[in-house]
């Protein structure tokens, strides 16, 4: 049997507005070569100023990451030669980067008991290349034309120690460096912009060995699809490989998406090759520890603390909370609907079924769907106060989903709904207004999501029988003017 050992080292481009040692855009998509300026071209004199949000991110990062931050970085030249890098070399850092020695603890899975942590080597800041964008003819009328738009935006490189023995590892951690990266909301991650970018290191050795084979590097990664096929093929490669008497070598290879294989692209370069040495224009960056103190105390809630607060907070089982804090967004519209429908559990049996049912049908995000956390709980408050069966409730809620109108105003539609005496209503929410006086103040300081609640508590004194859009918009009337 054989021991699968994969490492990765993940590029994200930072989401600021400006470059990285110039003050040019960042902005995706634009006119080739229109954010351009002598110091991102690499022209003769010009000299890089770092920018400092660059090595704020870079900090986040690094701490979010479990790392030390270094108390001084420098910035070196990684030389090499490809007409998408201007200056022949790129800026980055190799002997002191902002932070090692960190690590990412991957959410545990059903399968395996024991949390796996994945070792992070180091994480450094550098430039981005420009792109090289080839014709599609190929021969003598073929071409090759480069945008230096994307040159010198600020990147950050996460290098990984080899801790990942399957593609399940990887794929796990993958996802979850993005769920944090976008927590801290640092990178977009959109990968389809390039914005998220991977190469993966892979060997394979019998399970006796204690020494790892030569290792096989992929480029070319540009989506968590790419790098599990890559990684797949690679050591299938590398078993047929070794059980055939031969030997692996190391080298770099290219992922070639559309064969669905591996290409040698060239034998590995040890760090040598790349002549690194002192960035002599850019002085080195002392980082004061009131700096990082400052920095960690602004740093928001990450995907393993929500997942622990979820917990505790909504007594969810941790099945529940893994998968719900999997996304930002997916979690942050759990939690708006749990503030029109205060009950934690019943909110995630929804989510966890129908809702992701219907996301996984379509193949999209919560993000992407004109779902909104309060017609949820809107829809949830009407079940509850027995206004609609939860047969009529899916159906209602498939309405929902595909038109993103509310459950109210479906009800009303189908004619679901039944008091629709106006007079009768307003007493109604006359009386539950002045049994929740704080809801109040909660709408008069723009929490409108109280509204769902408000409405969940008429349609409950009425049993379930007004007809809750005319509840809605007369409990927004009646709370205007308080
Ligand atoms: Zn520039
Ligand atoms: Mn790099």
């Amino acid at each position: 049997m054989y021991q699968t050992v994969i490492g990765l080292e993940v590029h994200a481009e930072l989401s600021l507005d400006t470059k990285i040692f110039c003050g040019c855009s960042t902005k995706f998509g634009q006119e080739p070569n229109s954010q351009t300026c002598p110091i991102c071209l690499g022209l003769p004199g010009a000299l890089p100023v770092l920018n400092e949000e660059a090595v704020k991110y870079i900090i986040k990062i690094g701490l979010a990451l479990g790392c030390r931050i270094l108390p001084e970085a420098r910035f070196d030249r990684k030389n090499y030669y490809y007409p998408d890098l201007p200056k022949n070399y790129q800026i980055s850092q190799n002997y002191l980067p902002f932070a090692v020695d960190g690590y990412l603890e991957l959410p545990p899975s059903q399968k395996k008991g024991t949390p796996i942590k994945v070792g992070i080597d180091n994480v450094h800041l550098e430039e981005d290349t420009g792109k090289n964008i080839h014709s599609e003819s190929g021969g003598r009328e073929g071409y090759s034309l480069v945008d230096f738009n994307r040159a010198g935006i600020p990147l950050v490189e996460i290098v990984t120690r080899p801790d990942m023995h399957s593609l399940e590892d990887t794929e796990s951690f993958m996802v979850s460096l993005r769920n944090i990266l976008l927590y801290l909301g640092v990178s977009n991650c959109k990968m389809e912009e390039g914005a998220l970018r991977f190469e993966a290191s892979v060997s394979i050795r019998p399970d006796e060995a204690s020494s790892l084979n030569a290792r096989v590097e992929i480029k070319n990664l540009n989506s968590f699809k790419s790098v599990l096929r890559s990684l797949q093929y690679e050591i299938e490669r590398q078993r047929r490989l070794l059980s055939g008497g031969e030997i692996v070598s190391g080298e770099t290879r290219l992922w070639d998406e559309k064969e669905g294989k591996t290409l040698t692209m060239r034998v590995k370069e040890s760090s040598p090759d790349y002549r690194y040495f002192p960035e002599p224009d850019l002085p080195p960056v002392v980082i004061k520890p009131q700096w990082i103190k400052t920095i960690r105390a602004a740093m928001p809630e990450l995907p393993a603390e929500r997942l622990r607060r979820f917990v505790k907070k909504y007594h969810l089982p941790p099945y529940d909370a893994i998968i719900l804090t999997s996304s930002k967004s997916l979690a942050d519209f759990y939690e708006e609907v749990v503030e029109g429908f205060p009950d934690g559990k019943h909110v995630s049996n929804w989510i966890m079924g129908e809702v992701l049912e219907k996301l996984k049908e379509r193949k999209i995000g919560i993000e992407e769907s004109s779902l909104t956390p309060a017609s949820l709980s809107e829809l949830l408050n009407l079940i509850k106060c027995g206004t609609i069966s939860g047969k009529m409730a899916r159906e209602v809620f498939a309405e929902m989903f595909a038109t993103g109108k509310g459950a109210g105003e479906i009800v009303k539609e189908r004619g679901l709904a039944q008091i629709s005496d106006t007079r009768k209503i307003k007493e109604t929410i006359d009386l539950i207004l002045k049994k929740n006086p704080a809801a109040i103040s909660d709408f008069q300081t723009g929490k409108k999501k109280v509204i769902a609640y408000l409405t969940g508590q008429v349609m409950k004194e009425t049993k379930g029988a007004a007809n809750p859009q005319l509840v809605n918009e007369l409990l927004q009337e009646a709370l205007q003017q308080q």
